[in-house]
């Protein structure tokens, strides 16, 4: 019997995991992948998140976030117009490759017991809970889902198919010769595509690295050439890049309202509802979610307090704390699907009043 099991071990279940053992909890940690590997993702970290991600990471992976990349700067490339705002304080720009490793071994390094290459199938009880994995079964005190967007274990039974779009979300580093530390967000009928330095280049040394993720309506395109072929400057820009990974897709990337306990389990990261990957919080909401769950139920794990009681501390606070960041989403999200009409003269005035865009970028952060 295990104090806690996590399922998955991306950045929501390690930052669980990394936080419940150094209170003390007996910690089982379950993936299915292995690590590193890489992830679809644009690779921005923002602010919000940085402090905790710097308590997480142990000092042997310290230099992970002091040598990341700083993002000072977006900008959005749309109808012809390029909208330029404020990232401030700066985000960070991390390879999912080294991001989710590095937090995985700081998982390890603070005695959580870390499996790879299990795969969790079915959940029964409601405390104590019992999991059937690929490798047999394990029981915990309390269970937290981690196991992000899409797995067998957090999709609906109702919105099976029920989807009329489906989006796919590609992504690939390249060679670039000269970046600069912008996030570019470039925006097509069907889709967008981010581009952000990971790397970039040092005198003498070989070109740069950009990560280009695209999330795009799959009748629209499946390839990451085909997404840079719907946007002129990102066509051009482009032209000059050499691949220095294989791709990597996922499928379907759907959209619902937050759900961050269901009976008795407390859902984190992208299991208890995916954002807007345009906003570039989704690491942050899911580093945050994955902290709050394990010190909410730290009372239950001490004895001091009913895991009801702990669920329910959870889900207040997830909806005090993270749930606007959803409702800021949406918000962009309408103003960018508006009749190009009404969105034309929005971003004229958006171009040229760089101080109201910037007071709109605060407001969704
Ligand atoms: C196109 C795109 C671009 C994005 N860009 C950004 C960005 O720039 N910035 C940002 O902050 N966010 C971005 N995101 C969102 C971000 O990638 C996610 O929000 C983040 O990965 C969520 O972390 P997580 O730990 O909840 O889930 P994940 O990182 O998906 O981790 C879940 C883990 O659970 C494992 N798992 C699943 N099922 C099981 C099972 N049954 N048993 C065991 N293990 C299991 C999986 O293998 C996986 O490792 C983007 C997303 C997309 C699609």
């Amino acid at each position: 019997m295990h104090d806690l099991i996590i399922i998955g071990g991306g950045p929501a279940g390690t930052s669980a995991a990394i936080s419940a053992a150094r209170g003390g909890a007996r910690v089982l940690l379950l993936e299915r992948g292995r690590f590193p590997r890489h992830k679809v993702c644009g690779e921005f970290v923002s602010a919000e998140s940085l402090g905790l991600l710097t308590n997480l990471l142990d000092e042997q992976h310290a230099d992970l976030l002091r040598d990341a990349v700083r993002i000072p700067q977006a900008r959005v490339f749309l109808d012809g117009r390029i909208v330029q705002a404020l990232v401030d304080p700066p985000a960070a720009s991390i390879a999912r490759l080294d991001l989710d490793a590095a937090l995985w071994r700081s998982a390890i390094n603070a005695g959580v017991d870390a499996r790879q290459q299990f795969t969790v199938k079915s959940i029964a009880g409601s405390g104590p809970f019992r999991i059937a994995a690929s490798d047999g079964e394990c029981e915990a005190r309390a269970l937290v889902n981690a196991s992000g967007r899409w797995s067998t274990l957090n999709r609906p039974p109702a919105e099976n198919g029920t989807h009329r779009e489906k989006w796919l979300g590609i992504k690939a580093h390249f060679a670039e010769e000269v970046s600069s530390p912008s996030v570019d967000l470039y925006f097509f009928d069907g889709g967008y595509c981010g581009v952000q330095p990971v790397s970039l280049r040092r005198d003498n040394a070989s070109a740069g690295r950009v990560n280009a993720s695209a999330m795009v309506r799959a009748d629209v395109a499946s390839t990451l050439p085909e997404v840079f072929a719907l946007h002129p400057a990102l066509r051009e820009r482009s032209r000059g890049w050499t691949a220095l990974s294989d791709p990597v897709s996922t499928s379907p990337l759907i959209f619902r309202h937050p759900q961050p306990e269901r009976e008795g389990v407390l859902m984190v990261g992208d299991a208890a509802g995916f954002v807007d990957p345009f906003v570039g919080d989704g690491i942050s909401l899911a580093l945050r979610s994955g902290s709050l769950a394990a010190n909410c139920l730290a009372p239950f794990l001490a004895g001091d307090a009913s895991l009801a009681d702990a669920t329910a501390r959870y889900r207040t606070i997830y909806q005090q704390s993270l749930l606007p960041v959803f409702r800021a989403s949406s918000k962009i999200r309408r103003m960018l699907v508006l009749p190009t009409s009404v969105r034309r003269p929005l971003l004229f005035l958006l171009e040229s009043s760089p101080a109201i865009t910037n007071y709109l970028v605060r407001k969704t952060r």
